[in-house]
């Protein structure tokens, strides 16, 4: 009988547009990781933890893909501290749910719950808050890194800072991350106190998210891409802190989308009508209302595999961010350029950003970050060569955990720090153990100290 852990899959990004032949392992100890690792017979590795990367950095075409859905244990919390001690694949979700009724919130979270910490970790992932509390690896102590050589090495600011500095946004490329220690923030309840306000245009959207907002330290636009002319990046704003008065825990029904739909309706019309109500729904004068963190955090969450509302061709995600100085033109000129195309669909993002990533692919940078969904469709390469050519002259950069399009030239102007990731790739993977479509995509191990 066999006893590889080894079989073939088929795993896709959230996009549903890029898509590898794998072979898989879905280890449940730290043993049967390494282990496994071992086996992997000088074939190419991955980490893969939920799938919540939209196009190919989790994916790993002919190689090996380590799941990691079942380390997913709480090690340790310190209640005093509020530190906690965890294996890669705990999910957002299991946080929500064990320590938010004890007090404790995660001060940095994507807009999904069913991404894990390792994933976080590896695209050094920014939530509504990131001018305020920066980014996921803001709040890390450390990290444990299994590396190419089979040795788990623990890293830092302080320790082994070139492999925590290449970990961190790091793409899954420098090993395994094992175990990490995250600080968590202390919250008077299970709410935020939510205030919403409809907006005419971009320029009061922009004004809203960049005026200082200390008390709000949450803040985020949602835009109506199909608006053009007068009301072109008209929104609406949602500023957010924690509320201090407790909600009613409701049970989490979430709803599954059970087929793709069909192509009609994301057809413009459709959009532009959805796009209408959902603007006019918040009041001329604004509201303000308690919620759940999170309905507050993930509200896309309510509907389980969305993505297959684009059909089978799946979509792209597009999200860049462009320096505070050139944002407003720049994110003007990105509206425009989705609006001429007509392929913008219901989701439309844009967000304050306050300061730069500590990893050396991290994406963040002090300005404005714009995300759109588009769906896959004929015309959708012009399009998005033309959006990476945009934020190119913009001085910004396109964000790796959503791309599935980006030139090799494109992503070495955006990354000025990829110089030290390579470096840092030659000395704790020089034979390119840890690989992914991404990678041999952009070349990113190529050129340079790789
Ligand atoms: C609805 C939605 C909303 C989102 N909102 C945001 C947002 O607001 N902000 C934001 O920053 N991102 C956002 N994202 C993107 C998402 O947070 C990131 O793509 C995240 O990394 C996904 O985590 P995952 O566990 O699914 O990782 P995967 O997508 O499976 O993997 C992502 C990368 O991490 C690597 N990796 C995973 N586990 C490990 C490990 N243990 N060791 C080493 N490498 C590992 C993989 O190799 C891959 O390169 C959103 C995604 C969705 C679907």
């Amino acid at each position: 009988m066999s006893t590889s852990p080894w079989r073939d899959v088929s795993l896709t990004g959230w996009g549903r547009t890029a898509r590898a032949d794998s072979k898989a392992a879905r280890p449940e100890r730290q043993s049967a990781l390494r282990a496994a690792l071992e086996s992997s017979n000088g074939k190419p590795v991955l980490a893969f933890g939920a799938g919540r990367s939209y196009g190919d950095a989790a994916l790993n075409s002919g190689g090996y893909a380590l799941l990691t859905e079942r380390l997913d244990r709480l090690i340790s919390f310190d209640s005093a501290t509020g530190e906690l001690v965890a294996e890669p694949g705990v999910t957002f979700e299991t946080l929500m749910r064990v320590l938010l009724p004890r007090g404790w919130l995660v001060p940095v979270t994507p807009g999904t719950a069913f991404a894990t910490l390792g994933g976080a970790v590896a695209n050094d992932v920014h939530g509504k808050n990131q001018e305020a509390a920066g980014n996921f690896s803001d709040h890390l102590q450390w990290i444990e890194v299994l590396t190419a050589k089979g040795e788990v090495v623990r890293a830092s600011a302080q320790e082994n800072a070139d492999l925590f500095a290449a970990t961190v946004g790091g793409i899954g490329l420098t090993g395994i991350i094992t175990a990490l220690s995250l600080r968590l923030q202390r919250v008077p309840g299970n709410a935020a106190m939510v205030k919403l306000r409809r907006l005419p245009d971009l320029d009061a959207v922009v004004e809203g998210l960049t005026t200082p907002h200390p008390d709000t330290p949450y803040s985020v636009a949602w835009i109506d891409a199909l608006a053009g002319g007068r009301n072109l990046g008209r929104g609406v704003l949602e500023l957010a802190a924690p509320a201090e008065e407790p909600l009613p825990e409701q049970a989490v029904k979430a709803r599954g989308l059970p087929v793709d739909l069909p192509g009609f309706v994301l057809s413009g019309p459709t959009v532009r009508a959805f796009n209408e109500m959902y603007w006019r729904r918040v009041p001329a004068g604004g509201t303000e209302r308690p919620t759940h963190w999170r309905s507050f955090l993930y509200p896309l969450d309510a509907i389980h595999q969305w993505n297959r509302m684009y059909g089978k061709a799946g979509f792209h995600q597009f999200q860049c961010v462009v320096p505070q100085d050139e944002a407003p033109a720049a994110v003007r000129g990105l509206l425009e350029t989705l609006g001429k195309a007509g392929r913008a669909s219901f989701l439309a993002v844009l967000k304050a950003m306050g300061r730069e990533g500590r990893g050396d692919l991290s994406f963040s940078m002090p300005g404005l970050t714009l995300a759109v969904d588009i769906p896959n469709r004929p015309g959708v390469d012009e399009l998005l060569t033309r959006l990476e050519r945009q934020t190119l002259d913009a001085g910004g950069r396109v964000y790796l955990a959503k791309d599935s399009h980006l030139s090799p030239d494109g992503f070495r102007a955006m990354y000025p720090r990829l110089a030290g990731f390579q470096a840092a790739l030659k000395k704790w993977d020089p034979d390119g153990k840890f690989m992914s479509d991404m990678a041999r995509r952009l070349k990113i191990r190529e050129g340079g100290a790789a």
